[in-house]
């Protein structure tokens, strides 16, 4: 029987693939997911990964199974990870969304641990304006308590940082939700380099409204950046 959920699970596939290999997902730890179109149910990479030795380079659509906004698992062999309600709570909360990413992007969990809020520092990073809360929980978000404050917390934002932890980003495609993940990681490292030379300095706010953010945050810019990533992996 053909699985009506092929072309999202492949697409949460290759989204995984591009960030483990751009070192997001360090220990083969972190999760997309996708929300199926008019029905309460959500594609996301299986848990269990990391315990199995396993890495996220090779995950195909067989690792990707159907939850609910429960978080009960709706289609497929494997357990969905126990940070589920990440993702749960914010589909709850944001009905446009279409797709949320949790990372563990080393250098934004790094800045975190020194209070630091990543901040749009560059005009690709313009979307984080005014900057990008830190979440002040460190653990796991493993319960649909715990999911629904992250959700608060991010808002209307497209970032979360969990402090010590990890990130939390979404977007109304795969694509931007993934390619704001590596935006907000390589705007932590710009602002790293920058501390070296002085204190970061923001964006002005009148440079960040619809105008200044729309160029780098747009589906034909996402687009582009998922088929340059893609071509990464190809060459790998
Ligand atoms: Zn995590």
């Amino acid at each position: 029987m053909a699985d009506k959920f092929k072309d999202i699970k492949d697409r949460v596939a290759l989204g995984v693939r591009i960030l483990a290999y751009q070192g997001v997902f360090p220990l083969a730890l972190g999760h997309v997911s996708e929300k199926v179109p008019g029905e309460d149910l959500i594609c996301i990479l299986s848990g269990g990964v990391h315990d199995r030795g396993g890495i996220l380079e090779n995950i195909g659509a067989a690792e990707i199974v159907v939850i609910n906004l429960d978080g009960e698992l709706v289609e497929g062999e494997m357990e969905p990870p126990g940070e589920r309600f990440i993702h749960t709570e914010i589909y709850r909360s944001r009905p446009e969304i279409r797709s949320v990413v949790h990372a563990h992007p080393p250098i934004t969990v790094a800045l975190s641990a020194a209070g630091q809020e990543v901040l749009p520092i560059t005009a690709r990073a313009a979307l984080f304006s005014p900057s990008v809360k830190i979440f002040p929980h460190h653990g796991q978000i493993d319960n649909p308590p715990i999911g629904g404050k992250v959700a608060a917390a991010l808002g209307q934002a497209y970032a979360l940082v969990l402090r010590g932890h990890g990130s939390v980003t979404v977007g109304e495609s795969v694509e931007a939700a993934c390619m704001i993940t590596l935006t907000l990681e390589e705007t932590a490292r710009q602002q790293w380099i920058a501390a070296a030379f002085g204190k970061p300095q923001p964006l002005p706010a009148g440079a960040v409204d619809e105008g200044g953010r729309r160029p780098w945050h747009s589906p034909s810019f996402y687009r582009a950046a998922w088929s340059y990533y893609c071509a990464q992996l190809t060459k790998s």
